[in-house]
């Protein structure tokens, strides 16, 4: 199937192209530029950038992929979890494209179009599957049974996400937002062994009633503290250094638990999903471990792993394949929308 996916959750304005597996265009526009010196992302400065952003991404991706509206089988859009008024702006674009043209309209999960992503990269995705969705807003271990509709959520963090951790860590060493990738660079060239940061809930009595959950907020305050006390003495603090302990400490909580559901429920693939899975330390850490437990890693480019369009047109795909119904077009975007359902299917 031939299908166009519209992304608008949060600052990025996506639309993809995606024709069965293969990814004919990716346009996004982002308007991170317009948060960075507020720190994080301001929702009405993100909802009127996807106003303006709208029509002329989505002409650009159907250049880009030299097909015309009329050829689609299936417009897909974020319908949630997001900001309202800029998933309202994706949501009423994808509607007015559906009317327009008649083409049937997906309202998909965001967090499963992370996941769904990776089949543009390496194919059909092996049912069941582990997925460890770790992004901006949630750390979740998935279970994957069938990407069309059954997505059980096994643990997620019980504070901050992954995402957020990085990005607050960035802010104490003084980094630009969002701090993930400037974190992932400074740790290239220090010592990820300089300190010992706390692994939230990984303790033998937090691994009972907390076995697949996560938690950042102690991590998170335990590098606060470490950098007071050194500037207190009036010393450094060797950013580089404490970038790789703290990377460290996240991506080990979070293969070692990704792997442990896999071995427990007897799942032969982890895929990483999410802005965090574009990380270089989680990939090779996720790689090493997944090696040595003989379990299969998968997780697509870093361009794929941030928000874009072309993961709403993976997942809007394989719906369309699937056979799963489309969504009334009267749905409404829900931006707390549940991360077990994949999409509004006959939904209102
Ligand atoms: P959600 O998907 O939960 O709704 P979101 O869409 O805002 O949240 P994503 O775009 O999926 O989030 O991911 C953005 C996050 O990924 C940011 O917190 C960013 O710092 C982080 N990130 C991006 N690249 C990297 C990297 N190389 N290393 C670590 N974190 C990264
Ligand atoms: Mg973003
Ligand atoms: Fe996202």
């Amino acid at each position: 199937p031939l299908v166009m996916g519209i992304e608008t959750s949060c600052d990025e304005t996506g639309v993809g192209i995606v024709r069965g597996h293969e990814l004919l265009a990716d346009a996004v526009a982002s308007s991170v530029d317009e948060h960075a010196r507020f720190g994080g992302v301001v929702p009405e400065v993100a909802s009127r950038a996807h106003l303006e952003a709208m029509v002329p991404t989505i002409r650009r991706a159907l250049d880009d992929a030299g097909v015309g509206l009329a050829d689609l089988d299936g417009i897909a859009v974020t319908a949630g979890p997001g900001l309202a008024g800029a998933l309202m702006v994706g949501v009423g674009a994808a509607k007015a494209y559906s009317i327009a043209t008649g083409v049937p309209i997906y309202g998909v999960n965001h967090l499963s179009a992370h996941i769904a992503v990776d089949t543009l990269e390496n194919g059909p995705i092996p049912e069941p599957a582990i997925g460890l969705l770790v992004s901006g807003g949630h750390s979740s271990i998935m279970m994957v049974e069938d990407l069309a509709g059954k997505v059980t959520q096994l643990g997620a963090s019980i504070d901050d996400a992954a995402g957020e951790a990085f990005d607050k860590v960035a802010r104490l060493l003084g980094l630009p937002f969002p701090g993930g990738p400037y974190i992932d660079r400074a740790a290239k060239e220090g010592d990820r062994a300089y300190v010992e940061f706390p692994r939230g809930l990984s303790a033998a009595k937090d691994m009972q009633k907390h076995r697949y959950d996560f938690s950042f907020s102690g991590l998170k305050t335990a590098v606060a503290r470490w950098i007071e006390a050194r500037r207190a003495d009036g010393e450094d603090v060797p950013v580089n250094d404490v970038a790789a302990a703290f990377q460290e400490a996240v991506c080990d909580v979070l293969t070692r638990k990704a792997i442990l559901a896999a071995q427990e429920h007897g799942v032969e693939t982890i895929l990483l999903g999410g802005g965090v899975a574009a990380n270089s330390r989680l990939r090779g850490l996720a790689s090493e471990r997944a090696e040595a437990a003989g379990l299969t890693l998968r997780y697509p480019r870093p361009k794929l792993c941030t928000d874009n369009g072309a993961m709403v047109a993976a997942l809007g795909s394989h719906l369309v394949a699937a056979g799963v119904a489309p969504s009334q077009i009267d749905f409404p975007a829900n931006s707390s929308m549940d991360v077990e359902i994949v999409s509004l299917a006959n939904a209102l």
